[in-house]
């Protein structure tokens, strides 16, 4: 059976689904799921990330949260924690590059969420000499101080949209038409949630809502405020979003989301500004939202490059050239993808983000 028979017999029984079902079924369903079947990451998949552009990326934020365990004064163990680290690649930059720190690998528990077993695997590959710890969410991180990355996993999780219609919205939802899936809407609700956005919308304006994201970054919060710690969300999107972000991209082009379940990346733009009121509702402070251009430039990823580029001429060096521009520049990810920091009451910023 494939995943489009088995959604279409679940919609036939069910009626018609959430955009957050369809998306948690397209990545993670465990035998037919995008995530669970396949690593999609670099030239041959479907996208390329950051940290496989180039190790600067992982360097200068590994030295980022190495600072931050220094200004909060060396913990003696902390959790050296990534959400979605993919092939494991800016986790094994991180740990290279932290070497030179005086204790910190020593204090360090590497602990990884990840949901698919195919990546958990590689990722056990990459990290091989440092046991990682894999749980299921931040929930279940152990109580010790917790410096986490998370690059591109916020977008991973699943949205719903919604259409405003009155003072009420109606959901977008995902039925069958012929023996194809198709987008719809639901009935006219209240959404209690969704009252702040009366402010700011009119009629037929659609919004998105992420509680996978909120229920995340409430752990994320309450931790670092028992537990002291930081951590830098990095993700394509902005601070107050409108419209539709649903997307699907295979082997690097734009298809249509619903065509091919299973054998897409479906994503949407992470909306940061209820993750970072929902991080201070739950206890801690969060920096402004920073494009990551500037956050690499402030880290000195340029001066980084300058160190690498000494060594080598030819090819390699223009490789090089090519993948400072694509982190940075604002015409390539250095404008689309932002960082925002999470940090206790008490502590400064990560190193690179301001208050
Ligand atoms: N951070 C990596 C990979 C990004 S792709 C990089 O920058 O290269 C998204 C990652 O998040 C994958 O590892 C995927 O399997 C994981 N993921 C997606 N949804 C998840 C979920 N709900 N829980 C845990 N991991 C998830």
């Amino acid at each position: 059976m494939t995943l489009l028979d088995l959604l279409i017999t679940r919609i036939r029984q069910d009626g018609p689904m959430t955009i957050a079902t369809y998306m948690a079924e397209c990545l993670l369903h465990p035998t037919l799921g995008y995530y669970s079947t396949r690593d999609p990451l670099g030239a041959q998949g479907d996208f390329v990330t950051a940290p496989e552009i180039s190790q600067m990326f992982g360097e200068v934020i590994g030295l980022s949260l190495a600072q931050c365990w220094l200004d909060q004064g060396r913990p003696n163990r902390f959790a050296l924690t990534e959400l979605g680290p993919g092939r494991g690649t800016l986790m094994a930059d991180i740990l290279r590059a932290t070497q030179g720190v005086p204790g910190f690998l020593d204090a360090a528990q590497i602990v990884l969420v990840e949901a698919s077993p195919a990546l958990q695997r590689l990722q056990a590959k990459a990290l091989e000499d440092y046991e990682p710890l894999w749980i299921d969410s931040v929930g279940q991180a152990p109580d010790l101080p917790l410096f986490l990355v998370a690059n591109e996993f916020f977008d991973a999780l699943p949205i719903r949209q919604f259409q405003r219609q009155g003072d009420g919205w109606r959901e977008k939802l995902i039925g069958i038409e012929g023996q194809k899936l198709a987008f719809g809407l639901g009935a006219r609700t209240a959404q209690p949630a969704l009252v702040p956005r009366l402010a700011d919308t009119r009629d037929g304006d659609l919004v998105e809502q992420c509680a996978a994201g909120i229920l995340t970054v409430t752990e994320i919060a309450r931790h670092l405020s028992q537990h002291g710690g930081a951590a830098l969300i990095i993700d394509y999107g902005d601070w107050h979003s409108l419209g539709d972000t649903f997307q699907a991209l295979e082997r690097h082009q734009p298809v249509n989301p619903l065509e091919s379940p299973g054998q897409a990346d479906l994503t949407a733009h992470v909306d940061f500004e209820p993750l970072a009121l929902s991080a201070h509702a739950a206890g801690c402070e969060h920096s402004r939202l920073t494009p990551q251009g500037v956050f690499l430039e402030r880290l000195g990823i340029t001066r980084r490059a300058q160190v690498l580029a000494a060594s080598l001429s030819g090819d390699p060096l223009t490789a090089l050239i090519q993948a400072h521009r694509r982190l940075t520049h604002p015409e390539e990810m250095g404008n689309l993808f932002k960082v925002l920091g999470l940090y206790p009451r008490n502590a400064a910023p990560p190193p690179g983000l301001e208050p």
